[in-house]
Order: structure tokens, then sequence, then C-alpha cells
């Protein structure tokens, strides 16, 4: 029942409440903000090349969108990288479909998906951003956007990858292999799945972000993963931070993962614990699948704070600011190793 007692109790505990969240907020405006910037931070081994070429423009100054853009360019180029850009591996009809995105300080963002023949999709989705009332374009359309912005039409199937895929003809089984992404980079790659996913702060304390992928090996022609999905593979609230993903596509999207992983820092989170949580919504929707893959999430907030967790022991990310330039740090994950024990 309730009676004056228990209303009394209420209001103390609803006071007391406001009198905390009165201190946290009166603590926020007198703290000094201790801030690390400018930083760039990306997803896997290879990031640490990327942020190395974004770091050439942030040193200068540059506008973090400008740095991210640069900055995964490096391994779109790469031809020993079968997972992004050109020499990505194809889909199971063997064509090469590229997926990209990225957001600016102000919100602006542009995409690209399942794009063919262009190498650098990072820098079609800019000028979508850029040029065109537009966030999205795709297929047919993104291609010839691209053409139309003096893009070269190439083929991205590289020998190598030809003979991978070939190989996975014989099966033709299409199982995304878990994450052991760094050994087999190391080892000779064999079908793994890598986004490149780049999160920068300017000397301004500014935040940009880019992704861009050719997405999970011998997919289905006309598949789009998380990577070019914004709220998905990557989200940037200048307000508050940025995050991206890598991994499993299908289960970021689900979870609306980078947007999840900036609005939990915005409620507070750090940012490793904000991917650790969006980590542990995946697991709790789908128990079964999240043993089976790898996801990996990564954020920077407005301190150039940053952090990172993954479904899978084996996610690393890479750092880069005035102290260190190459970095390296291995993701925190959720399962020790593959058979989970
Ligand atoms: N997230 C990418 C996709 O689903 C692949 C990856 O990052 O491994 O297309």
């Amino acid at each position: 029942m309730f009676n004056r007692r228990k209303f009394l109790k209420l209001s103390a505990a609803t006071a007391s409440v406001a009198a905390i969240s009165r201190s946290v907020k009166a603590k926020s405006i007198d703290a000094p903000v201790p801030t690390n910037y400018p930083i760039v931070i990306s997803t896997w081994d290879f990031g640490v090349a990327a942020n190395k070429e974004a770091w050439k423009v942030l040193q200068k100054g540059g506008r973090a969108v400008d740095a991210v853009e640069a900055g995964v360019r490096v391994p779109e180029a790469d031809m020993h990288n079968h997972t992004v850009g050109r020499a990505g591996y194809p889909d199971r009809d063997g064509h090469v479909t590229l997926d990209a995105c990225i957001m600016d300080e102000y919100g602006n963002c542009g995409s690209v998906a399942a794009i063919e023949n262009i190498a650098h999709p990072i820098s079609v989705a800019r000028l979508v951003m850029d040029k065109t009332p537009h966030v999205m374009l795709v297929g047919d359309g993104a291609r010839q956007f691209a053409i139309e912005q003096g893009f070269k039409a190439e083929e991205l199937l590289t020998d190598e990858s030809r003979k991978a895929w070939k190989e996975w003809l014989k099966t033709a089984k299409y199982s995304p292999v878990m994450n052991i992404e760094n050994k087999q980079r190391t080892q000779g790659s064999k079908y793994n799945h890598d986004t490149i996913g780049m999160l920068a702060l300017d000397a301004k304390g500014n935040i940009s972000g880019a992704c861009t992928t050719s997405g999970m090996a011998f997919k289905m022609h006309g598949r789009v993963g998380d990577s070019p999905i914004i709220g998905a593979g990557l989200y940037v609230d200048n307000e508050v931070g940025g995050a991206t993903s890598t991994g499993v596509g299908e289960e970021v999207i689900r979870n609306v993962g980078s947007f999840l992983v900036v609005e939990l820092m915005r409620q507070g989170y750090s940012p490793e614990n904000a991917c650790k949580e969006a980590v542990q919504r995946i697991i709790k929707k789908k128990p079964e699948i999240a043993k089976q893959i790898q996801v990996g999430f990564l954020a920077i907030n407005k301190k150039g704070e940053y952090g990172a967790y993954a479904l899978q022991d084996g996610f690393s990310y890479a750092v880069c600011d005035q102290n260190k330039q190459d970095l390296l740090v291995p993701g925190k994950f959720f399962y020790k190793d593959a058979n989970h024990k």
C-alpha cells in the first residue's frame, strides 16, 4: 500500500539521487579535462601503417576527416591485403565488391556499398558526402558516380585472390573463419575477414571516422555488411566520441553496434566499457552464434581516451599520437579461445 512514510522515503531517495547528479555535474564542469589529441586509432595490425599516413595530416593541424581518408587508403592500396580495397577477396561469384563509409565532425556522412572496379571506395564515399545530397550509393550507381568523378575503373581481382577463390570453390562452404586473422596474415592468409575502421581526433579536438572493407570473403553476390552502414560499422558524434567495428557484420548491424557504443559513452561509459557492453549485447541476443564468430569494437571519446573489446581473442588495434607512432594493442575479449574453455 502506498502510504505517507513510503512516500517520504521515496522523496528522500529521489532528492539524494538529484544531489548526486548535481555534484557529478558540478564536478564535470570544475575538473580540468585531461585531453590527448591529436590522436588516431584503427583496427588490426595493418592499422599501424594506416595511422602513420593519417598522422601526417594531423601533425600539420589538418582535419580529422582528411586524416582518416588518407589513412585508410593505405590498406586499400596494399596488394598483400586481401580484406580491404584492391586485391580484396571476391564474392562467391568472383566479383570483388567493396564497402566503405566516412563521417565527419558535423555529422556529415557518405557511403558506398558493393561497389566494383574502384580501388579506393573510401574516397568515393567522401565525394558522396561532399558532393551529393545523399548518404549512400550502391553497386552500379556507386561505380558510375566514381567514374564521373574521375576514378579509374580497374580489375581488382588479383591472381592470388583468384587462386584463393578457386580453392574455396572446391567446397564452396560459406562459413566465416573465426578470428585467427593476425596469425593468418603472418602465416599466409587464407580466407580471413578484416576491416579497417579508423577514428581520429584532430588538433582542434574534432572527431571523424572512416571504415573500408572487401567484406566477408566469398559472400553472396550483393551481400553488404556493417562496414558501410552508418551506425553499424561506424558512428561519430562530435559531442561524445566515435566508434567502429570489425568482424561478422550481420551481428553488428542487428545491434546497430557503433551507434550503441557512442550512445553508451554519452551515458558515461569509458570507451572500453562501451565496447564491452556492445559485445555483450551480441552474446545476449545470439549466444550460440556469438561463440562461433568474431566481432570487435574500437572507440574513442572526446578527451582522446580510447578502448576496444571483442568477442574472441586475436583482435588488435593500432594507436598513434605525439608519444607513440606505431603502437599495436591487443584487444580485450570475451571468449578465451575458439573452444570457449
Ligand atoms: N565487418 C566486415 C563485414 O561484415 C568484415 C570484417 O570486418 O571482417 O563485411
